[in-house]
């Protein structure tokens, strides 16, 4: 049986969910597998909120381009049984987090989200190319993840989180690396 229940971003399990194009994490996510596996986590899958909203021919956006009431509710909806199942491993006193989410990304990212003033018209745009330029990594969760932690806190549920870095990993698998064998230590994460 698991020690401990993950939540992981969609991606990490099925990366063909990915915006095409997106550099190659087939190796990156068997790291995070095999780990996950070594430390008998049970692993439930976040949805990916942008396939399920764009298509798998959806446009990189920014996180200003996702934040907006619609995407929100969106999110919400799909956070809705992720958080149901949260309560009910809670109940059983069975140990749950980290969420795994992805740095960077506008919506699956935990400490690191990207941003810029892209949006509008493409064809006629003769500042396109400064525009894309602009965008930047910002400290925040992404639209997802931080509808999520709302969610999540209404039922007064706390997880923690790990973000990874796809374009350069080791240390964020470190620190999943290190939280997972700190839990396995303290017999599980005790509820407060
Ligand atoms: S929205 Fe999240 S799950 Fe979907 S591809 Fe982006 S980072 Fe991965």
């Amino acid at each position: 049986m698991p020690d401990q229940i993950v939540f992981l971003a969609h991606c990490f399990l099925n990366p063909q969910a990915k915006i095409q194009g997106s550099p190659d994490i087939a190796d990156l996510c068997e790291k995070i597998l095999s780990m996950l596996g070594e430390h008998k986590c049970g692993i439930i899958q976040l949805p990916c909120p942008e396939l399920l909203h764009g298509g798998l021919s959806r446009w990189g956006q920014t996180r200003s381009q996702y934040d907006s009431v619609f995407f929100r509710r969106h999110c919400e909806n799909l956070a809705e049984t992720i958080v149901d199942q949260a309560e009910e491993y809670r109940q059983h006193q069975i140990p749950i987090g980290p969420i795994i989410g992805v740095e960077g990304s506008p919506s699956c990212g935990v400490n690191l989200t990207c941003d810029g003033p892209w949006g509008g018209e493409l064809s006629e745009n003769d500042h396109l190319l400064y525009k894309i330029r602009a965008v930047k990594l910002v400290p925040r969760r992404g639209v997802f993840m931080e509808v999520l932690q709302s969610c999540l806190g209404r039922r007064s549920i706390t997880l923690d989180e790990i973000g990874i870095v796809e374009s350069d990993p080791e240390e964020s698998l470190h620190k999943l690396q290190v939280y997972l064998s700190k839990v396995k230590l303290q017999g599980g994460k005790k509820y407060e």
